[in-house]
């Protein structure tokens, strides 16, 4: 394979920044545009969850960089849900049967700077900040390029462009235009604002920090997880419109209230909240389902600009270092021949990128609406006790997906195997209690 071929990423974000670590060490010239400044000179990159949640399969795209003990040295293990009652009561569902199982609470900044310098360590790959693509010409291919400090124009020509400019990629927009290219957005009702939870005056965590903390509301929720400077990022997820939503609750005199009525036990941990309520953004919510994922062999998506998903399972960047590290396997098996390296990754990629889409939708309505009922508590403990009996046959759904690496596609079709076998046990056993009550019942009369 002829390495000294030119590979432009676009999109410096999670996805980008891993690819860039991946290309480089295996040997090709990488150069990479980001259209924000560089996060090590101004500070964290973009505006949006401070913190994020990553499993299996993300680390295991670090760990193929060689990261993964770096972040994880950094990271916040959460062992389970910590369910916070209207009236302030707590809640503690484990995640696992397995106490070691743990989704890891790390800093969305803090890695990407982890992967700009590993990759800044490489002669091969070089990084431009404040850099916004503002077109591709797909059969060049070449990338046309706006430097948001002094307003130049550029474009820059590769043997491949990479498309990881997440959910509004600029990329992809071109690729619209192609014959049979299928684009599905769907925008959610509900958006979401990030508050804080500081640390107490001892400077200790306000709240247990091995947990992912929910206030599930039936309709709308919030969520807070750990940071190391031992604040917790709450995100709220609400409705756009409607009696209680962004668009009803603005004002100070209704923020308090709501708060204290709502979220009683959260209030009390949130000197800043009202101010914090009014100066953060409202961002949206959004699914992307297109494809193919490429263009005959000059252009591909990667991450979210591909696929981007709803973030209520915690897996958007599992999946995109997924892609990034099925992209590597795909190159290493069809050396040089990037039509077919990019048609069987996104053969592999597609159907695991629609499920986990579809899984990550229904949970939002588990975690909001389900999450706090004791069906809900009873249905998780079942899954454990079945985990720890049948450790061999039955692997409950939230654990293939967060603590393996079985395809998304495969573990939803595994769950589904395992519930119908389950359904008729459970069939079975009662139809026997049935008999033997009728034969006792004989027996007696
Ligand atoms: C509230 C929230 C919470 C989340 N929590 C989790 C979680 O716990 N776990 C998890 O796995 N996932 C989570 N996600 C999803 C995760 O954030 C995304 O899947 C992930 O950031 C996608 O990475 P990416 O690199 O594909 O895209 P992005 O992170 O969006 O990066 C794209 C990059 O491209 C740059 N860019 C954009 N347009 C251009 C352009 N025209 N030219 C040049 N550069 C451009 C951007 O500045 C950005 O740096 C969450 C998402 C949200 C919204």
């Amino acid at each position: 394979m002829k390495k000294n071929q030119r590979i432009i990423i676009v999109g410096g974000g999670l996805a980008g920044a891993l690819q860039a670590c991946l290309l480089g060490q295996a040997g090709f010239e990488v150069v990479v545009y980001e259209r924000l400044a560089d996060p090590r000179l101004t500070g964290a990159l973009g505006g949006r969850s401070i913190n994020l949640a990553i499993s299996d399969r993300a680390i295991y795209g670090l760990k193929l960089a060689g990261l993964d003990q770096i972040v994880l040295n950094d990271a916040i293990a959460m062992r389970g849900r910590a369910i916070h009652s209207p009236t302030g009561q707590l809640s503690y569902q484990p995640y696992s049967k397995n106490p070691n199982d743990a989704i890891n609470s790390v800093s969305r900044g803090g890695l990407n700077i982890t992967m700009f310098d590993a990759a800044d360590k490489l002669p091969n790959v070089t990084h431009h900040f404040d850099q916004r693509c503002v077109d591709v010409d797909l059969d060049k291919p070449a990338v046309k390029l706006l430097n948001t400090k002094t307003n130049e124009i550029t474009w820059v020509e590769g043997d491949i462009v990479i498309g990881a400019d997440g959910a509004y990629s600029a990329v992809r927009d071109n690729m619209r235009f192609v014959e049979r290219f299928d684009y599905d957005q769907l925008y959610l009702a509900h958006g979401f604002k990030e508050l804080c939870i500081p640390p107490t005056k001892a400077g200790e965590f306000a709240m247990e920090p091995n947990a992912l903390h929910i206030w599930p509301r039936g309709g709308y929720m919030m969520i807070a997880l750990p940071n190391k400077d031992r604040t917790f990022t709450c995100t709220l997820f609400w409705p756009f419109e409607g009696e209680n939503s962004f668009e009803t609750i603005k004002k100070e005199a209704d923020i308090q209230p709501f708060f204290q009525e709502h979220f009683p036990d959260a209030a009390a941990l949130m000197p800043t909240l009202v101010e914090d309520y009014q100066a953060n953004p409202t961002s949206s919510l959004m699914t992307i389902r297109c494809g193919p994922w490429y263009y005959k062999s000059k252009v591909v998506l990667i991450g979210d600009s591909a696929h981007a998903i709803v973030p209520f399972y915690g897996q958007g960047i599992n999946a995109g270092f997924e892609d990034c590290a099925a992209l590597m396997e795909c190159i290493k098996v069809h050396s040089g021949n990037w039509e077919q390296i990019f048609s069987s990754y996104y053969k592999r990629r597609k159907e695991n990128a629609d499920a986990i889409r579809d899984l990550a939708l229904s949970n939002f309505m588990e975690m909001r609406d389900r999450a706090a009922s004791p069906v809900f508590r009873m249905k998780k403990k079942g899954e454990r006790i079945l985990h720890k009996l049948f450790p061999q046959w039955y692997l409950p759904l939230y654990n293939m997906i967060s603590f393996s690496r079985i395809p998304y596609a495969e573990a939803v079709k595994k769950a589904k195997a395992q519930d119908r076998v389950i359904i008729l046990v459970a069939l079975v056993v009662v139809i026997i209690f049935i008999v033997l009550l009728a034969i006792i019942w004989g027996l007696v009369k």
